[in-house]
């Protein structure tokens, strides 16, 4: 039943936006607006089918309901995915049907970025929309959220380097990088100029190429990146790294990456810890994207501020591994992260 799809939480609104015109076909997911209105990005891309596209919506914007309640923001969770049409299309026109739907909403929804929409088209949205962030302001802050993500995961990466591997610096730590993109592109160069040694895969060929003349990196293939024997894992690609066939062949003793959902199951997160891999959950880590449009869409977009709280992921990190080791037995970084922020799915004070 729709509202009864696997591992589904419910949601407050789902709205199917349709436009013969465009071709718009996009799905703009409330999943709460406990702590405020829903805020996350949105997604285009070419789906096998339309219910996969609302299984991935759906998992987005739950995801975004816990990162948004462990970063402390006033707002709740949803998220947005296009269905990329299939042929040619007006990119612009397109974009200005999603923005009418998003307005439709009348706030209960907030847009920005994600995989395969750019500041150019948020920059677009706004004659439709003033529910739109991500978008290049006047006096040069907020817009491309990517850098501000990337600038999480490493601290991340840094605080749990430090607490799982016992290493006060990342010089000369092995990480590997998975998808080389907007965010892993911005991650490889934080861990390059940190002295990390970087392994990576991108299907992409120039992206690789690129990292191996400017950032040293070797170059593996996409299918042998999840095994590389490194220190540290960085899924930065889509969803689902993490799986019953890809964990057995895993190598790193930490993961920590800037891709949604990298567990394809909750279980995945407890074979991960029976390997004695540390996995830190995808939306603590990630969060430096949310934080940063947050901040804009409030007009508190000031570098320094939004560096500042970005860097406080890595105390959240820390934190978070303590409550592991506290708590003990099973509990795992995934199940105790998730606790800590439905603790949180109330309206801040
Ligand atoms: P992107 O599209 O710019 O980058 C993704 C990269 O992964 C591309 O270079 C692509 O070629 C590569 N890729 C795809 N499949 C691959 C595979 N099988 N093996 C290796 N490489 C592969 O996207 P992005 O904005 O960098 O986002 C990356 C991930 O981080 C996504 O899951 C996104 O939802 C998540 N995320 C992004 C932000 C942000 O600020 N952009 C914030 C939070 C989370």
């Amino acid at each position: 039943s729709l509202f009864g799809l696997p591992d589904q939480a419910p949601h407050e609104r789902v709205l199917l936006a349709a436009d013969e015109q465009t071709g718009l076909k996009a799905i703009l997911a409330v999943h709460s607006t406990a702590r405020g209105p829903a805020f996350g990005g949105c997604r285009l891309w070419s789906y096998d089918n339309e219910l996969s596209a609302l299984n991935d919506a759906l998992r987005l914007s739950q995801g975004m309901s816990l990162k948004n309640a462990l970063a402390d923001l006033p707002f709740g969770g949803g998220k947005a995915v296009i269905i990329k049409p299939a042929g040619a299309f007006d990119r612009p026109a397109l974009f200005a049907a999603f923005g009418r739907a998003v307005q439709s909403l009348e706030g209960a929804y907030i847009t920005a970025e994600d995989v395969g929409t750019t500041t150019a088209d948020m920059l677009g949205m706004q004659a439709h929309t003033q529910f739109v962030s991500g978008i290049p302001r006047a006096g040069a802050f907020g817009g491309d959220p990517s850098p501000k993500t990337a600038w999480g995961v490493f601290v991340s990466i840094r605080a749990g380097v430090r607490q799982v591997l016992g290493r006060e610096s990342l010089e000369g730590v092995r990480v590997a990088l998975q998808g080389l993109g907007a965010v892993g592109w911005h991650l490889a160069e934080f861990l390059h100029q940190a002295g990390a040694k970087l392994v990576v895969a991108d299907i992409d060929a120039a992206k690789v190429a690129r990292a191996q003349e400017l950032l040293g990196a070797q170059a593996v293939g996409v299918h042998e990146i999840l095994a590389a024997d490194v220190d540290v894992l960085a899924p930065n690609a889509l969803g689902a790294a993490l799986n019953a066939q890809s964990i057995p062949t895993l190598r790193a003793r930490l993961v920590a990456g800037a891709a949604n959902n990298q567990l394809a199951t909750v279980a995945d997160g407890d074979a991960l810890q029976a390997r004695g891999i540390t996995y830190l959950p995808d939306y603590l880590v990630n969060a430096g994207g949310i934080i940063s449009v947050a901040r804009e869409y409030r007009g508190e977009g000031e570098e320094q501020a939004v560096m500042a709280e970005v860097g406080k992921i890595a105390d959240r990190v820390t934190e978070l591994l303590e409550r592991v080791k506290t708590a003990g037995g099973d509990a795992t970084p995934g199940r105790i992260a998730d606790a800590w922020a439905r603790s949180k799915l109330i309206k801040p004070n």
